[in-house]
């Protein structure tokens, strides 16, 4: 097989470090990451050494702003993986004003790169863009909704879908070739609960025997999917992604309310957790929203992509937990 060229934005943060080390399995694969480390989760020099340090790996630590005004001028790649952005329910809430314009001033960038260099873009993009779907059931096919009430959140949701609108407007009126992915809640070892999501804050809790903190009543729906999986859906879609065409990479067998999440934690690690019931803006600030419920139609994926999740939810919550036990020694 020749030599694939490979650039991968946010290729050192949660999902992309799954994303790189799946690619660095074929040694053809040429890969360069552009990251500012601002959301990584890693640890870099030690995930550089967990991968061999590979001679086929280079990388630039700034943001994709400073690579394309300074350092991407005499490359050339054949396939671009767009994943750095600002992320998470808490992560956003500092760049409120500013996450619109981020998120779609980067993807720009792509859209140029991919046009220049004739790569194919696939552009991580969030499940977020379908505003909570029909009662939480977010399929490609349905219309999507924007919420009523103005919160940081849904200025994160509109700049990935105003992102993904203009770059598959590109594909139909140049020769940009591109795909878009909508990962639905991802999880799994690397997680850094510092962005607000669940389950690394539930498992951190449960190991210490510390109140798990759910949320209002607990009642909201989500569908976890391993991190692993989750890269591999993102690969595929650049493998066999339908240009112009947008994929739900989310497995809906892993539905829950987040209440039986936290009793699934608990029996899981058998530990000796409480369930607290706490409101969220006390933790956080008024800020802070909840989403609606949603859980992922994964059809399109699973048949155009072969796309096909199999970890369950006690699998994924194993895997942190062991993940966190092991960091935590450290
Ligand atoms: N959640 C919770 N306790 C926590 C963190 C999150 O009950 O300590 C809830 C949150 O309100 C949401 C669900 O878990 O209903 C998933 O939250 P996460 O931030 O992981 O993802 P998102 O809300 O963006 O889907």
């Amino acid at each position: 097989m020749s030599k694939r060229r490979i650039l991968v934005t946010g290729g050192f943060g949660f999902i992309g470090s799954y994303v790189v080390e799946e690619l660095l399995a074929e040694p053809t694969n040429h890969i360069h990451v552009v990251d500012n480390l601002s959301t990584s989760p890693i640890d870099l020099s030690a995930y550089l050494k967990l991968q061999g340090d590979p001679k086929n790996l280079k990388y630039d630590i700034c943001s994709v702003e400073e690579y394309c005004q300074n350092k991407a001028k005499n490359k050339h790649f054949d396939q671009i993986y767009h994943l750095a952005s600002v992320v998470g329910p808490v992560g956003v809430l500092p760049h409120a004003g500013k996450i619109v314009s981020a998120i779609i001033n980067d993807t720009n960038r792509m859209m140029d790169l991919g046009l220049r260099w004739n790569a194919k873009v696939v552009d991580v993009s969030t499940s977020e863009v379908y505003g909570g779907g029909r009662d939480g059931y977010c399929s490609e096919k349905d219309f999507k909704v924007i919420q009523p009430k103005v919160t940081v959140r849904l200025e994160y949701a509109v700049g990935k879908l105003a992102s993904e609108i203009a770059l598959i407007n590109t594909t139909r009126v140049t020769s940009l070739v591109a795909s878009v992915v909508r990962p639905f809640n991802v999880a799994g070892p690397r997680q850094s609960g510092k962005g607000g999501f669940v389950l690394p804050r539930f498992i951190a809790q449960a190991l210490a025997t510390e109140p798990l903190t759910v949320y209002g009543k607990g009642d909201m729906i989500r569908a976890f999917t391993h991190v692993k999986e989750i890269a591999q859906g993102v690969i595929l879609t650049m493998e066999r992604g339908l240009n112009g065409e947008a994929y739900n990479i989310g497995n809906p067998a892993n539905k829950t309310s987040i209440l039986e999440l936290a009793r699934r934690v608990i029996a899981v690690l058998e530990s000796k957790s409480e369930i607290s019931f706490v409101d969220p803006k006390t933790l956080f600030g008024p800020l802070f929203e909840e989403a609606n419920d949603k859980y992922p139609d994964a059809d399109r994926a699973m048949m155009e992509l072969g796309w096909r999740p199999s970890r369950g939810i006690d699998d994924i919550i194993r895997d942190t937990a062991s993940y966190i036990r092991t960091n935590r020694k450290a």
